[in-house]
């Protein structure tokens, strides 16, 4: 048996892994600690897809095929200079995947869960992405899903969400509106919240994409550049290398620097401020609608992720949010705005002569409007 248990990040509470479980009695978000069995290179699964090469190290049983019937081939995502003036540069093509952008990473292993459970429907809430890859994996796996979302969130997404037959609940209001109104649908029909920032099986996914950093380039990347909303691959990402570093495969973690969009920052606005905890801020609108997240459930392990590996975290301005994109474009890549903020950030980056650092490109541009 894996042994899997839920912990309180705030209070350490344990919680057996129940399907109607996702946060702590103290309203906090839960971890997922498990005994992690031995991992290393020869434990790599050649003979399968995408990113279950490392099904070895992921929360499932090793007869346990489930996933099996839900994997799109997600993950395995090439990584790629940017360009040949920066040799020591990778992205890494995220958007390369069944849904067009990272999530499917943490959808896949949250749904294969889930079905593994037997859970009959899924509610989730999102800003596009996140609801996106979980009604097309939760479809696949023949589970209903609702997905919150906000009035203002981009056609295409909802155009997509709408093509994998979820039915879609819109809320007038905030984003933490739309979160407040899935859960409480959640508590009022006892249905399963699929949410990708409570439910840590999510990170188990999003985790996958520092293993295969670890495995293309054989060695630890000195910085990693970040996209941070509710920091689902912050935070997956930084449990992966941790992971890495505990079974000794590698020495030390990469810097984190997390890029905020500045008129929705409020992690980078605590971080500048010392604080370990944020102030929810305001939207003030922003065309990177992936990472405008006002008050972001896992702010303080976020924090304390990013100045555990000595990071820091940068703002995009709208301005240089669309110059990058257009930037990106130049070099073949195609991007969701969102996306170009991280561009934005490793522009801003003080970089060394040798310093070998991957940003994700993680959504691709045909979910937008912009052109
Ligand atoms: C979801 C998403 C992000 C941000 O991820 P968080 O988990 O909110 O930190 C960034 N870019 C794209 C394209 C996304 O879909
Ligand atoms: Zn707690």
């Amino acid at each position: 048996m894996l042994k899997e248990k839920y912990v309180c990040v705030s209070c350490q509470t344990h919680f057996n892994t129940i399907p109607q479980r996702w946060r702590c009695q103290c309203g906090s978000p839960l971890n997922l600690a498990w005994e992690k069995p031995k991992f290393s290179k020869e434990h790599i699964r050649h003979d399968l897809s995408g990113m279950w090469r490392y099904a070895n190290a992921l929360p499932f049983h090793p007869n346990d095929s489930v996933w099996e019937e839900i994997t799109m081939g997600e993950g395995h995502t090439p990584l790629v200079p940017l360009s040949k003036e920066d040799p020591h540069t990778f992205v890494k093509v995220d958007y390369m995947m069944p849904t067009l952008s990272f999530k499917d990473r943490g959808a896949a292993v949250l749904i294969a869960k889930a079905k593994e459970w037997g859970v009959k429907k899924v509610v989730a809430d999102s800003s596009g992405n996140a609801g996106t890859s979980i009604a097309a994996y939760a479809k696949r796996a023949r589970i209903d899903c609702d997905i919150f979302l906000g009035a203002g969130t981009s056609p295409k997404k909802v155009a997509q969400i709408k093509a994998h037959g979820a039915h879609i609940r819109m809320v007038n209001g905030t984003r933490e509106d739309v979160a407040k109104a899935a859960q409480m649908a959640v508590q009022q029909e006892d249905t399963f919240y699929a949410s990708h920032v409570f439910n840590p099986y999510f990170f188990e996914g999003t985790k996958t994409y520092a293993y295969e950093i670890w495995e293309q380039i054989n060695k630890v990347p000195d910085t990693l550049i970040i996209p941070v909303g509710n920091g689902t691959l912050l935070l997956g990402v930084y449990q992966g290398f941790c992971e890495l570093m505990a079974q000794g495969l590698t020495p030390t973690l990469p810097k984190i620097i997390a890029v905020q969009a500045e008129n929705c920052a409020p992690l980078a606005q605590a971080f500048h401020q010392q604080r370990i905890e944020i102030e929810t801020v305001q939207n003030r609108g922003t065309i990177a609608e992936g990472i405008a997240i006002a008050a972001p459930a896992r702010s303080k392990q976020i924090l304390q992720a990013i100045k555990e590996t000595n990071g820091y975290i940068v703002t995009a301005n709208e301005q240089e949010i669309i110059e990058a994109h257009t930037a990106l474009a130049a070099k073949g890549f195609y991007v969701e705005p969102t996306t170009a903020a991280n561009y934005v950030a490793y522009m801003k980056h003080q970089k060394t002569e040798q310093e070998l650092i991957v940003l994700p490109l993680c959504g691709s541009g045909l979910k937008t409007e912009r052109s």
